[in-house]
């Protein structure tokens, strides 16, 4: 098919220019819900199901939490059991692969709005959770942390010993971001020579101002999603289609392209990751 092969040819042609491009900097990758949907995780943009009964920018917020915590919890509960068991699909592998794969030659850094905790078990040792983690809860009142509450609890919201609301450790809309992570991932940016865009639709602030960040400082720019966003027409590559397909054939691209390098240049690529810290 025509369209396939210009799609690999665009593929390998990003693959040669990250490549170039990192021996100036380093990898790093900006991830959103449709990265996790084909996990079976439904993005916050989807339609159908859950989002026929509820908006998250009206629930998951921090207005709600304090006014109408039962409210929020019913909506987060339908969320845990919807992500129940969830694992990481290719393209959380890919990522994963790629950092093992540049390792002699630059770092790869994920930051993730992501709260689902599967490019961690996929593998991928740098994670920057921008919004936190719904595997870990706290109490609002005295802070102290708790297991998750059962899917199947009666009374809710759940309440601490204390007395206080337990929440999940996730950043709600209308909150700070926390901010070491913010800190960490704006740092990241800063040192990016390279920047992947994978599964959002850049619509929530900050998160989505590290993209435009990365342009700004010249990185380059590759975004993966399955449609069009702001970002598309500013990208130095833009791919429309799933992540579980797209990713994992840029990243074959790039172990193409690294098994075709001469011994001598993998020994300089060694050097050059040492001499600049970009790998461990
Ligand atoms: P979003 O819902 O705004 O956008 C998702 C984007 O992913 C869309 O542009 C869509 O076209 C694209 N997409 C959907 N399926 C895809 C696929 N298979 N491959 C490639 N792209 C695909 O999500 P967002 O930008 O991440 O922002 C929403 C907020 O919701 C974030 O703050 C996030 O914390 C939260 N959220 C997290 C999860 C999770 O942890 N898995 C799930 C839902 C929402
Ligand atoms: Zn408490």
């Amino acid at each position: 098919m025509a369209g396939e092969g210009q799609l690999s040819d665009r593929l390998r042609r990003c693959a040669d220019e990250i490549l170039r491009r990192l021996e100036r900097g380093i990898l790093v990758a900006l991830t959103g819900s449709g990265v996790s949907a084909e996990s079976g995780i439904p993005t916050f943009r989807d339609r159908g199901g859950l989002w026929d009964r509820w908006d998250p920018e009206q629930v998951a917020t921090a207005e709600a939490l304090q006014k109408r915590p039962r409210m929020v919890w019913r909506f987060f509960q339908e969320l845990r059991e919807l992500a129940q068991g969830a694992r990481p699909n290719a393209a959380h592998y890919a990522l994963a692969e790629l950092e093992s794969l540049l390792r002699a030659i630059s770092r790869v850094v994920v930051i993730t709005q992501n709260v689902d905790g599967l490019h961690q078990a996929a593998g991928s040792r740098t994670v920057i959770e921008l919004h936190g983690n719904a595997g870990r809860y706290y109490c609002m009142v005295c802070g102290r942390e708790h297991p998750a509450p059962p899917l199947t609890l009666g009374e809710l919201p759940p309440r601490c010993a204390c007395g206080g609301v337990i929440r999940p450790d996730v950043v709600f809309f209308g909150e700070m971001l926390p901010e070491d992570a913010w800190s960490e991932a704006a740092a990241a940016v800063e040192r990016s020579a390279v920047m992947l865009v994978v599964g959002t639709s850049l619509q929530v602030e900050p998160a989505a101002s590290l993209a435009y960040q990365a342009l700004q400082r010249g990185a380059l720019v590759c975004q993966i999603n399955l449609e069009p966003t702001p970002l598309s027409h500013l990208a130095h590559y833009t791919f429309l289609g799933p992540a579980s397909r797209l990713l994992p054939a840029l990243v074959q691209r790039v172990r193409e392209l690294l098994s075709e390098r001469t011994p001598w240049r993998r020994a300089e690529d060694q050097a050059t990751a040492q001499a600049s810290g970009g790998g461990d």
